[in-house]
């Protein structure tokens, strides 16, 4: 199936229809890369590779020639890490939590080190092993959410001691505001990355996500972390999305019906029809990750017309003001454009009021999930 030609009918039994095109996934990686030859490109797969299910995406980048992969948990860099080949190195972003240190190394997870203590649990347990143990070093340069100070940084340099048995891998930071390149944020966190890493001045710098790399040259550095760009979200939020979409989602109808002028739809009531109203009754919901923020505001399409959303969205399903196709048009089982060539992650998280992240990370465990291997997706392009 090719993502730009929708699918017409449910089959199988299943309510929506979650599409994921593991060819656009790998391209995406290509194109970050190549933006930047002389740096790596490695793939934040936190929170299920943003819900797209880690362990069939990972092995996909690694193919494409990926070997640093991020997680946030531990446990996602367990469950990745008998995922992948023993030549990828899994960094957990959250860094050690208390007796995280054992399963940390057992597994061969380079965790991210965001403070002192972190660091003395992790020289603490090299010592114990006897052997030296990776980490990455993270400076908080501006966000105020995860990473040393850069004055605790200084303390590193001027008690050595307290890398004891740590080889660091690279050092590292996160940008607060990349997604908004005229944000004087960050300049100010580039300039501090800067200082700092001249304190290990043998570490490779790792800075760079999605919105960063398209900053330029300057935010490249020696290694690259993006994530929502891979999965095909917008990098910017002011310029068009270069990304291939990865995600296409279908939710079937499940029961269609015609009410007159006045007639409250939904929990609520909260819409009343202003006249005779065809309305279709679609198989998702907020438990499926459709924010009832888009109640009366988002949209599902059909054939490119636009359907809006008729009053509120339910657990399970969702009603849609069908009146713009003609009678007949969409029937039980039919199958409606939720995300897709009309409407994008970003167009419905703007209705939701949200962002693609949380759209993504939201998508419900009750889709049919279906991959389109790179080499399928590459075919079926070269047939069109
Ligand atoms: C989530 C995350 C990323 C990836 O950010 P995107 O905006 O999705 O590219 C990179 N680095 C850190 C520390 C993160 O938490």
């Amino acid at each position: 199936m090719d993502m730009t030609i929708s699918r017409q009918k449910a089959s199988g039994g299943a309510s929506g229809y979650l599409t994921i095109d593991l060819g656009a996934l790998r391209d995406n990686f290509l194109m970050l890369k190549a933006m930047a030859p002389n740096a790596v490109t490695s793939a934040v797969v936190k929170a299920n590779a943003y819900g797209l299910g880690a362990d069939i995406v990972a092995p996909v980048l690694y193919d494409a020639g990926c070997r640093h992969f991020f997680v946030a948990h531990i446990d996602e860099g367990i469950a990745l890490r008998l995922r992948l080949a023993g030549d990828a190195d899994i960094f957990v972003l959250n860094g050690l939590q208390p007796d995280n240190e054992t399963s940390c190394a057992a597994m061969s997870l380079t965790p991210v080190i965001n403070s002192l203590e972190q660091m003395a649990q992790w020289t603490a347990h090299a010592k114990i092993l006897g052997k030296t143990l990776p980490a990455a070093l993270q400076i908080d340069t501006g966000m105020s959410r995860l990473g040393m100070a850069p004055s605790e940084v200084e303390t590193l340099k001027t008690s050595p001691e307290l890398l004891d048995g740590i080889a660091v891998t690279f050092v590292m930071s996160h940008l607060a505001c990349a997604d908004e390149p005229e944000h004087i944020a960050n300049g100010a966190q580039l300039t501090v990355m800067r200082k700092a890493a001249q304190m290990f001045p043998n570490a490779p710098v790792c800075f760079a996500n999605s919105g960063g790399i398209f900053l330029g040259a300057d935010y490249h550095n020696a290694v690259m972390r993006p994530g929502i760009a891979l999965y095909g979200g917008a990098p910017s939020t002011l310029k068009p999305n270069p990304m291939k979409p990865v995600v296409r989602l279908d939710v079937a109808v499940v029961q269609t019906r015609t009410v007159p002028a006045d007639t409250l739809v939904g929990y609520g009531g909260t819409l009343r029809t202003s006249g005779e109203t065809r309305l279709a009754t679609i198989a998702a919901g907020y438990a499926d990750g459709l924010p009832r923020s888009l109640s009366s505001r988002g949209s599902a399409y059909f054939n490119g017309v636009r359907l809006p959303i008729a009053g509120r969205v339910s657990m399970d399903s969702i009603s849609i003001d069908i009146t713009a196709l003609p009678d007949g048009t969409l029937t039980h089982g039919s199958l409606v454009q939720i995300i897709g060539p009309d409407q994008s992650l970003e167009d419905i998280a703007e209705d939701a009021g949200t962002i693609a992240y949380e759209i993504l990370t939201g998508l419900g465990h009750r889709y049919r999930r279906t991959y389109l291997q790179p080499q399928q997706a590459a075919a079926t392009n070269a047939d069109k």
